[in-house]
């Protein structure tokens, strides 16, 4: 059989020469920084975030580096290592609708920063010295995170620039966890308003606020606030398998999941999904409230719901350290995905089965669903085992091979002398 292939996390110092050497060759000369996010995979807590509901998300060591100079004028330039095509324009011409591309998850944190820079706006007597201003900018990008593998390259990318911009900018929302939650929020605007992606939170919320060895407990109900978790994991291991399945049909049926969430939030009467404590009567009031899909808002309410509780679950028994027993609570995940909220696809479901039948002790989809990554909670020895596994299994199936990363809970976004060390104090 073919060898199994791996995605190594490459080293700061690494990254950084690579962003700086793309930066040279496009740019010339040296940037002021180079700054660094990470992607993330969440342990439980999935299609609950724009249901105001919990998550568990850890942060990759796989991080996107930006090599990054501001410029005296408007104009923005940005190369990647993994786009062919460089973008060139004026910060002033960007707003919704108006950025094709991957310069959309750049230039939409600019245009997000300097939105909120201008409502929060210098105090308006003339005589105090003006507030922080968004300058114009070089960028140069290279990553290791996955792409589109459900591992969140998107947020990376756009936590690695706020980090750069608020730092260059001096607006200082960096320094601390309630600042980079305000970050994580201009992040979101970005992706949502200027890349035109649909996403609720989760992604940039690690990103920007996860610490290393722990999980981050978010509870979208209450705006977003977040804890630390300690992920003691001792002899196992997080293995993540990209499936490498086409995403198909993903657009569509991301937007129709957040519009079932609204739906039924709006017929049972709760600002969202995410307050329910528990299902009692809840069927039973869709049905009666006379909606043509309310079996299916029944599903998907349920998932929500009892996402919700195994959110709780996993932290506790992470908390009691006890992390072997979060395994069933990942494959009861992946059956609530699959069978509730219907976003898994087969090589999802294949991955999740195979892996939990090769030694693994669960098994769940991450990530939006449809394609994308698979998380498996092995014995840290049996790793490669589980993989072999899973990597035959793909074959006979006819599938694409996959490929794996190893999870070891890493730290948020920063400067990259200071990667690792970075960390919300929340
Ligand atoms: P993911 O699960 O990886 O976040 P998305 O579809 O949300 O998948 O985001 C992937 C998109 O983000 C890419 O198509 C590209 O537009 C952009 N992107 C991510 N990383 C990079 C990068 N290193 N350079 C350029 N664009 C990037
Ligand atoms: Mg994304």
């Amino acid at each position: 059989p073919a060898p199994l292939e791996w995605f190594p996390a490459w080293g700061p110092a690494d990254g950084a020469a690579r962003a700086s050497a793309l930066f040279a060759e496009a740019f010339g000369g040296a940037p002021a920084g180079v700054w660094a996010a990470p992607g993330r995979v969440n342990l439980i807590g999935e299609h609950t975030d724009y249901a105001g509901g919990l998550c568990l998300p850890v942060a990759l060591p796989h991080r996107t580096y930006v090599a990054l100079r501001p410029r005296d004028d408007g104009r923005v330039r940005l190369v990647s290592a993994q786009e062919p095509t460089p973008w060139e324009g004026e910060l002033a011409d960007v707003g919704p609708g108006r950025v094709d591309g991957w310069a959309g998850y750049v230039v939409g944190v600019a245009w997000a920063l300097a939105g909120h820079l201008r409502a929060d706006g210098a105090p308006g007597s003339g005589a105090e010295a003006p507030g922080p201003q968004m300058p114009g900018f070089d960028a140069a990008v290279d990553s290791c995170v996955p792409f589109g593998a459900g591992l969140s390259s998107s947020a990376a990318l756009e936590c690695a620039v706020a980090v750069a911009l608020d730092e260059l900018t001096g607006t200082g929302l960096g320094g601390d966890d309630e600042g980079r939650a305000l970050l994580a929020s201009l992040c979101v605007r970005a992706e949502n308003e200027i890349a035109g992606a649909p996403t609720g939170g989760l992604d940039q919320a690690s990103a920007l606020r996860c610490r290393a060895d722990h999980a981050l407990l978010v509870d979208f109900g209450r705006g977003g606030a977040a804890r630390h978790v300690a992920a003691a994991l001792g002899d196992l291991a997080l293995l993540v398998i990209d499936t490498r399945a086409p995403h198909r049909l993903v657009d569509g049926q991301y937007g129709a999941r957040r519009g079932s969430c609204v739906r039924a939030a709006e017929i049972l009467g709760v600002p969202a999904l995410g307050v329910l404590a528990d299902l009692d009567g809840v069927a039973e009031r869709l049905r009666a409230a006379g909606d043509p899909d309310a079996e299916v808002l029944v599903r998907r309410v349920r998932h929500v719901v009892t996402e919700n509780a195994r959110v709780r679950q996993v932290a506790a028994l992470l908390e009691e350290g006890r992390p072997a027993d979060v395994g069933p609570v990942l494959t009861a995940g992946h059956a609530s995905l699959r069978d509730d909220y219907e976003v898994t696809c087969p090589e999802l479901d294949l991955a999740a089965d195979t892996a939990t039948a090769a030694g693994a002790l669960g098994a769940r989809m991450v990530g939006g669903g449809f394609g994308g990554s698979v998380l498996a909670l092995v014995p840290r020895p049996a790793a490669k085992t589980v993989a072999t596994a899973v990597a035959a299994a793909f074959a006979a199936a006819g599938f694409a091979a996959p490929a794996f990363l190893v999870a070891e809970p890493a730290g948020a976004a920063g400067r990259v002398d200071d990667v690792g060390t970075s960390e919300g104090d929340a």
